[in-house]
């Protein structure tokens, strides 16, 4: 299971229909948290994603994407949290968030630590990886690339019976990899009876930005890209100066990067809350968009 719950799509300021940045990333009962603005616990709460994180990646500091820490850790400290949180972002994240961690707490009740990440960082997990990648906000930002490792290859039971192997540990060795010796002597190779490995999944999250070769870059193949798309092509100049994409822009990025989904999110308040206007311009580009709500749930699944 891989999917993302959007916490809150809007920009700048909350609206009555739409929270200002977070998300949620479950994978395999695990929790990330990707932007955490204003009022992103009361949202968690709401939307039924738990405390239960360890990680949060913060894009950048503008005030939309990082006011809810301050809340959260306030909130986890009551509930008696003993669990580290770890707390990443670029340049200015030990500065800042220092700073957040030490309002309205006398002292943290759990541990903290403040990691500033780079362009170029690849957070290894155990199934996945977390890159870093440069995004174009007129600020210290970056963006988030979660790319699951390849999977080994189907491997195939028919065909091993097929071949005398029997079932157990030697099919395991098989699937991994290794050339088997059978008690008869024969060997059997893996290329006899697994097919080629499989692609992981790989979803990518822009925070602010203008449309940027980089992000293609970091997008290329992705199957969900989360972009910005703070305007629509009437507020395009609006767009360059505050250093935000409009939503054509950000399908013309999904289209150049080639990836099999696009979700808008950071969507202005000038907008009501299905954005067609946004959703149409998108689609002309992109027709595999869709524009967030607070609230949405989108799974990621494998390509077979
Ligand atoms: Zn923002
Ligand atoms: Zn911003």
């Amino acid at each position: 299971m891989l999917s993302v719950t959007f916490l809150g799509t809007g920009a700048a300021c909350p609206t009555v229909d739409r929270n200002v940045a977070g998300l949620a990333v479950q994978r395999e009962g695990e929790t990330l948290l990707f932007d955490c603005g204003e009022g992103t616990q009361r949202q968690m709460m709401r939307y039924g994603v738990g405390f239960s994180f360890t990680e949060v990646f913060f894009t950048h500091f503008h005030a939309d994407h990082m006011l809810g820490i301050i809340g959260l850790v306030r909130t986890m400290g009551l509930q008696d949290r003993t669990t580290p949180v770890t707390l990443y972002g670029p340049r200015g994240a030990q500065r800042i968030l220092g700073a957040a961690m030490s309002l309205g707490i006398e002292r943290n009740k759990f541990p903290i630590e403040i990691v500033e990440i780079q362009v170029g960082d690849r957070l290894q997990r155990h199934e996945y990886e977390i890159v870093v990648f440069e995004t174009d906000h007129r600020a210290d930002t970056v963006g988030y690339a979660l790319a699951e490792h390849t999977r080994l290859g189907r491997f195939n039971p028919e065909r091993a019976r097929e071949l005398g192997v029997p079932e157990g540990p030697l099919w395991g060795r098989l699937h991994k990899g290794e050339t088997v010796k059978l008690d008869d002597g024969r060997t059997v190779s893996p290329a006899d009876l697994v097919g080629a490995p499989r692609a992981g999944r790989t979803l990518v999250y822009t925070g602010d930005t203008r449309p940027s070769p980089l992000v293609v870059e970091a997008a290329r193949g992705a199957d969900l890209l989360i972009h910005e798309a703070t305007f629509g092509g009437d507020e395009a100049e609006r767009a360059v100066e505050t250093g935000h994409s409009t939503a054509a822009e950000a399908a013309r990025v999904a289209h150049d990067a080639g990836v099999r989904r696009l979700v808008l999110t950071h969507i202005s308040p000038r907008y009501t809350r299905d954005a067609p206007e946004l959703l149409a311009e998108a689609q002309a580009v992109f027709p595999e968009t869709v524009v967030a709500r607070d609230g949405m749930t989108v799974e990621v699944g494998f390509v077979e």
